[in-house]
């Protein structure tokens, strides 16, 4: 046997050994406006209620590997098109990975705007594939005449577009996605993670684009601990991609439980209305601070930029303050000097807000 360097050094792909592995900083008490979860839990009754459906869960069986019932509330809950299949991931980190499981051979590429969502580029490299980025404009805009040129040039064979876009918060404008999916040869996701948070949505669109799938996921809106996305599109390329899926990808827990909160869904319409409204008006206190640019956003949170060179010392003096956020600002390019923070409760965004004016 060899040593176990040497092993490790042989066995593992040389491109996974490149890695750093995606880290997730231990939150401990601090006031965690890191990661986009809504922060308000559930009121006792309702609670309570889901916990009497629980207890009558058979755990010493599969779930239904098709999660019927789930999707059918789900179908209603999304407005998904009679026509339009359903497919379920354990979050939708495994529905893209689904997906470029399915997609991946020698040669291909996936593509997206950039600054987007880093798991597009993560899974892409987990998965074979070649991952390219287009920059976005200045005003965190699609830059058009460089995304068709990608899509001539590098013919990927999917593009994500996360609409509202992580971590800008923007939604870029829907001429551009539709000029987008009129120029694709491959497929086109549009995922709308934050969909709870803006109105605007791609689902309607499904049947005029063979090539249209949208995404969702119910972490943002309030159940992030339940691992639950889903994709939704025609049968027949949710056909292919339910052969890669494990059958009981989604467990009986999680099954019960987001079934049961859609079901409930006037209560996180209401928690999400508040953080619309609550996001605003940080917007606004932010934007009055000295030297800190804010970004207007569809989501919730809100990419900020600081004063320049100052943004990991500002996350640094938070994080000591017992605020969590995110630091962007040690990239070059369009997030240089950016951080982002999610809406918590009106309690942790003034703390927030408090200790980022005593420190600035
Ligand atoms: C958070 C996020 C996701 C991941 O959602 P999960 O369902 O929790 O895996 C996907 N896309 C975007 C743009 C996100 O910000």
């Amino acid at each position: 046997m060899l040593p176990l360097d040497n092993m490790l050094a042989k066995l593992i792909r040389p491109d996974i050994q490149a890695l750093s592995a995606y880290s997730i900083p231990q939150p401990g008490n601090m006031t965690k406006l890191d990661a986009m979860e809504n922060p308000y839990g559930w009121p006792q009754s309702l609670a309570d209620k889901l916990h009497d459906q629980l207890k009558q869960a058979h755990i010493n069986r599969y779930p239904d590997p098709e999660a019927r019932e789930l999707k059918d509330v789900l179908r209603n809950n999304m407005s998904i098109p009679d026509n339009m299949d359903i497919m379920l991931g354990n979050g939708s980190d495994e529905i893209i990975q689904i997906i470029l499981m399915a997609l991946s051979q020698t040669g291909r590429t996936v593509l997206s705007p950039s600054p987007s969502f880093v798991m597009y580029d993560m899974i892409s490299t987990f998965t074979g594939l070649q991952y390219k980025a287009v920059p976005l404009a200045d005003d965190f805009s699609l830059d058009m005449p460089n995304m068709l040129d990608a899509l001539k040039t590098l013919d990927p064979a999917v593009t994500f577009i996360s609409y509202p876009n992580n971590p800008t918060g923007n939604l870029f404008e829907r001429r551009d996605i539709e000029s987008i999916l009129h120029h694709s040869n491959g497929l086109v996701v549009v995922d709308e993670a934050y969909h709870a948070f803006s109105d605007a949505s791609f689902m309607q669109d499904l049947e005029n684009h063979d090539n249209l799938l949208v995404m969702r996921t119910v972490s943002k809106m309030g159940l992030a601990g339940l691992r639950l996305g889903l994709l939704a599109g025609h049968e027949k390329w949710l056909r292919e991609f339910n052969k890669i899926r494990l059958p009981y990808n989604i467990n009986i827990l999680t099954q019960i439980t987001a079934a049961f909160a859609l079901q409930n869904y006037d209560v996180f319409a209401a928690q999400t209305a508040a953080i619309c409204s609550d996001r605003d008006d940080m917007l606004v206190k932010l934007g009055k601070m000295d030297g800190i640019t804010a970004f207007p956003s569809n989501a919730n949170f809100i990419l900020f930029r600081a004063p320049a060179d100052s943004a990991t010392r500002i996350f640094n003096d938070l994080k000591n303050n017992g605020v969590l956020i995110k630091n962007l600002g040690a990239a070059q390019g369009l997030l240089k000097d950016c951080l982002r923070v999610t809406i918590g409760t009106p309690e942790e965004n003034r703390l927030f807000l408090d200790t980022l004016s005593e420190i600035i």
